[in-house]
């Protein structure tokens, strides 16, 4: 079984009199920094002079740029999207960093891919959200806190993982639990979620979409059942409340029996083989080389394939649905 950290594990005193910065104050950027500061640690924001350093001015931080608020901390976040670090990390933070710093990580992307390396006198520390920016929010603000990774990549100091906790209980990071892991384990998993469940889960809808769309039932009774009443989306909360198969029991016996009875016929030995073959991609690089040269390129392939599917008549009418329906409301 995995570690899991909680709030008692950590202690908060080990962050005081050092002095912290959230470098970029974007998504993850700007919940961090609002949870540190409502933890009642000051934090200086490295950013370029821009809209989102003017959020930042306006959420009452002092801002800076990024090479400086490296200079002027001991904790600096490393907060950027991830095919845009390793370069920002080269020209304006490794100059910047001093022994005993602590550099942390929200996603172990770049370490795990060997596009940054962090001198051997800092600590380099990880603490990933499984949530988005604005779930890191909530889950502080509300309490309830959200699901997290932490690890240590390099400890210099000594006080690597004793500094990491005290970071992530700061940031309301240990109020779930945060389990332990490495930071290669980390950017894995964190792919293969993006790579292989939610291209498949994709797939699905749209074969969905498609059938019953040829088989001539209303677009809007359509997306309806498939995804728009919400309903899908509340059978996935059951299931990371009470487990898949307890949550079951939520459904009438009639739909019990068609999932359970339906369930091996869309068992395929392809989905396996293409889930082995993106891990193995994933393991091996060769997806970092590939989104380090799209991003070199300026997204190319990026922005071509989003168009293309924006221009596929079945998401087309999503949006007239959902237009329709929007309209209604009102
Ligand atoms: P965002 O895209 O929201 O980051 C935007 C920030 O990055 C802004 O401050 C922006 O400032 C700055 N930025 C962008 N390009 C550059 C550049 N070339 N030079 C300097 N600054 C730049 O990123 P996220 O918050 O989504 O991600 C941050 C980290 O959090 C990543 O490691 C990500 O993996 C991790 N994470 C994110 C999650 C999410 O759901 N968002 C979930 C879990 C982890 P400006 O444009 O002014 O330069």
């Amino acid at each position: 079984m995995a570690v899991v950290y909680r709030d008692e594990h950590a202690d908060l005193g080990l962050l005081l009199n050092r002095r912290i910065s959230v470098i970029g104050y974007g998504n993850m950027g700007r919940s961090m920094a609002l949870n540190l500061r409502d933890s009642a640690f000051p934090v200086l924001i490295g950013n370029q002079a821009d809209t989102y350093s003017f959020q930042a001015y306006q959420d009452g931080f002092e801002v800076t740029s990024i090479a400086d608020a490296v200079v002027r901390s001991d904790v600096v976040l490393l907060l950027l999207p991830d095919e845009v670090t390793a370069q920002v990390y080269l020209h304006d933070i490794a100059a910047g960093l001093t022994p005993g710093d602590t550099l942390v990580f929200a996603a172990g992307y770049n370490v795990a891919f060997g596009f940054i390396e962090p001198p051997p006198f800092v600590d380099v520390v990880l603490v990933a959200p499984q949530a988005v920016g604005e779930g890191v929010r909530d889950g502080y603000v509300e309490g309830t806190g959200y699901p997290c990774a932490v690890a240590v990549a390099q400890d210099a100091s000594g006080q690597a993982w004793a500094r990491v906790l005290a970071v992530a209980k700061a940031l309301g990071a240990l109020h779930r639990g945060a389990i332990e892991l490495t930071f290669q384990q980390e950017a894995e998993l964190d792919l293969f979620m993006q790579q292989a469940l939610l291209p498949a889960l994709h797939s699905v809808l749209h074969t969905a979409l498609e059938v019953l769309s040829r088989e001539g039932f209303p677009a809007e009774a359509v997306f309806s059942s498939l995804y728009m009443s919400g309903e899908l989306g509340y059978i996935v909360s059951k299931w990371s409340e009470m487990g898949v198969l307890p949550s079951l029991q939520l459904h009438s016996r009639t739909g019990q029996y068609g999932i359970l009875s339906r369930l091996e016929r869309f068992k395929e030995v392809k989905l396996t083989r293409q889930m082995d073959s993106v891990l193995d991609a994933i393991r091996s690089g060769d997806f970092a080389q590939e989104w380090a040269a799209e991003y070199a390129d300026n997204y190319p392939r990026l922005d071509n394939l989003l168009r293309r599917l924006q221009s596929t008549t079945v998401w087309q009418e999503e949006q007239e649905v959902l237009a329709q329906l929007h309209q209604d409301q009102r």
